[in-house]
């Protein structure tokens, strides 16, 4: 199964495409994740991203495409995977979906997490995330047991530089001008859920209507 996850930043698509690809034991990807690891060994794409990442803007589609064409044709993506921040415009939609053609596959579902600007601002500029294993952790609403240290492997939590406020504000408006138009282009398969609900109950909610056995 190929499953897309669809929202603005802070919608909590990373949280919950990762549960439901360990749910169906397929790979969750997430360009975001693999870019900050691009930048984080100083590759050339990561030097290239690096600029537009801070900045809050989109890396050209051309990088960002050709590096999820090589990662989705890996074998270990043959029964499926779970996308998490691609595609991010039709460019990138059009593109993955020749990807799939060509091996005989399709994007089955997309799941659009709906939340309203103020929730999506609050949520991303209060975040903090594990260095070591990138759980993902909240000042007011999700706070690790022990301050700046991530309850799972005992981390350093850090604010990504592009939580922080200026550049959430221009991710939104990305967001708005160039993803939220995907709606419109998966509606044949769009799995509408309300984001702004406790994680567990977004959790059920995907699953209830995907139809997939709690694990
Ligand atoms: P994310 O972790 O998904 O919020 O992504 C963080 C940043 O990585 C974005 O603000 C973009 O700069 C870049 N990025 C992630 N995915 C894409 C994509 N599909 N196309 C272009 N840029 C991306």
């Amino acid at each position: 199964m190929i499953i897309i996850f669809l929202g603005a930043p802070g919608s909590g698509k990373g949280t919950q495409a990762s549960v439901l690809a360990q749910n169906l034991n397929i790979p969750f990807i997430s360009t975001g994740d693999m870019l900050r690891k691009e930048v984080g060994q100083s590759s050339v794409l990561g030097l290239k991203a690096k600029s537009f990442m801070d900045q809050g803007g989109l890396v050209p589609d051309s990088d960002v495409i050709s590096m999820i064409k090589e990662r989705v044709t890996q074998k270990d993506c043959v029964n499926g995977f779970v996308l998490d921040g691609f595609p991010r415009n039709s460019v990138q939609a059009k593109a993955l979906d020749r990807a799939m053609m060509e091996i005989n596959k399709e994007v089955n579902k997309v799941v659009y997490l709906e939340i309203p600007e103020s929730v999506a601002i609050d949520r991303i500029s209060g975040r903090r995330v594990c260095k070591k294993c990138r759980a993902n952790y909240h000042i007011k609403y999700s706070q690790p047991k022990i301050a700046d240290k991530c309850d799972a492997c005992g981390g350093e939590l850090y604010q990504r530089d592009d939580d922080k406020q200026d550049t959430v504000v221009k991710r939104y408006q990305v967001y708005l001008d160039q993803t939220k138009g995907l709606i419109d282009y998966y509606q044949d398969r769009l799995v509408d859920i309300k984001g702004d609900m406790p994680i567990e109950h977004i959790g059920k909610s995907i699953k209830d209507k995907l139809k997939v056995a709690v694990v």
